[in-house]
């Protein structure tokens, strides 16, 4: 399907073959990670901050408390965020041609702090994100809990998607050097769950025992 081309900030240079602006691409992505990296300048330096995140529809959402420097600079300045998906380790013939198999995106863009109706319902975005279900089965945040998180809405409209993937792509020379080449496949698989021993046992729910990453199920409210 035809899309917007990327703006020039957003235009991957280097291995042009691997980029994809495709809506469809960056969505799955966001989807699938769990860990944003958001980069901004603070005190005249850049900085990059490790983060939660959630995709709902055309944004993205970020939370945190309304004390963090990270909220506060992603409500008040053009931010840029990067999601990665390490799917492999390429592993070459040469030294020079070992490489890593991934799907990342990256995001560029100015937040909008959400308030009222649509701040609870990024909130909820993020539980159903992170788990699906688990909005309902946890307590809902108080008033002053809500007071002390900021929620901040960053559209998706400029960005960008790279993706390698399959063998190394070695040289003809190297071709018959003995040293094997290949792919080590990565993903995130979780180990079985571990019950707070802080707390009665109880049965595992079925939806934290089948948690796989990017597992998103029933209807999530959009922001506007
Ligand atoms: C897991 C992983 C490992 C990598 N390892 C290396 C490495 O070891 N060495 C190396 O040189 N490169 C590596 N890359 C690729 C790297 O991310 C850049 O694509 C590369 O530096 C080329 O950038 P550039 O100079 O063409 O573009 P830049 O000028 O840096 O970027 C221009 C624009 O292209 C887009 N863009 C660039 N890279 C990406 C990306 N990865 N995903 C989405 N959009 C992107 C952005 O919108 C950016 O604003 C790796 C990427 C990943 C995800």
């Amino acid at each position: 399907m035809a899309h917007p081309a990327p703006s020039a900030r957003a235009q991957v240079r280097r291995a042009p073959n691997r980029a994809d602006y495709s809506p469809a691409t960056l969505h799955a992505i966001l989807d699938e990670g769990i860990v944003a990296h958001v980069g901004f300048t603070a005190d005249g330096f850049p900085a990059v901050v490790p983060t939660g995140y959630a995709r709902d529809g055309e944004h993205l959402l970020l939370h945190g408390s309304t004390a963090s420097r990270l909220m506060r600079v992603a409500a008040t300045q053009p931010v840029c965020v990067t999601v990665t998906l390490l799917d492999g380790l390429v592993l070459a013939r040469s030294a020079f041609n070992h490489s890593m198999n991934y799907r990342s995106a990256v995001v560029y863009g100015q937040g909008r702090v959400l308030e009222g109706d649509e701040k609870r319902a990024a909130m909820r975005t993020f539980m159903e994100k992170l788990l699906p279900g688990r909005w309902d089965a946890a307590r809902p945040p108080d008033a002053k809990e809500m007071l002390g998180t900021m929620v901040v809405a960053l559209p998706l409209s400029e960005a960008s998607c790279k993706v390698r993937a399959g063998p190394p792509l070695d040289e003809e020379r190297d071709m018959e050097f003995a040293c094997w080449a290949g792919v080590v496949p990565l993903r995130t698989v979780p180990d079985p769950p571990v019950q707070d021993p802080k707390q009665a046992p109880m049965p595992v729910p079925a939806e934290v025992a089948s948690w796989r990453p990017g597992r998103r199920q029933g209807h999530i409210p959009s922001v506007g």
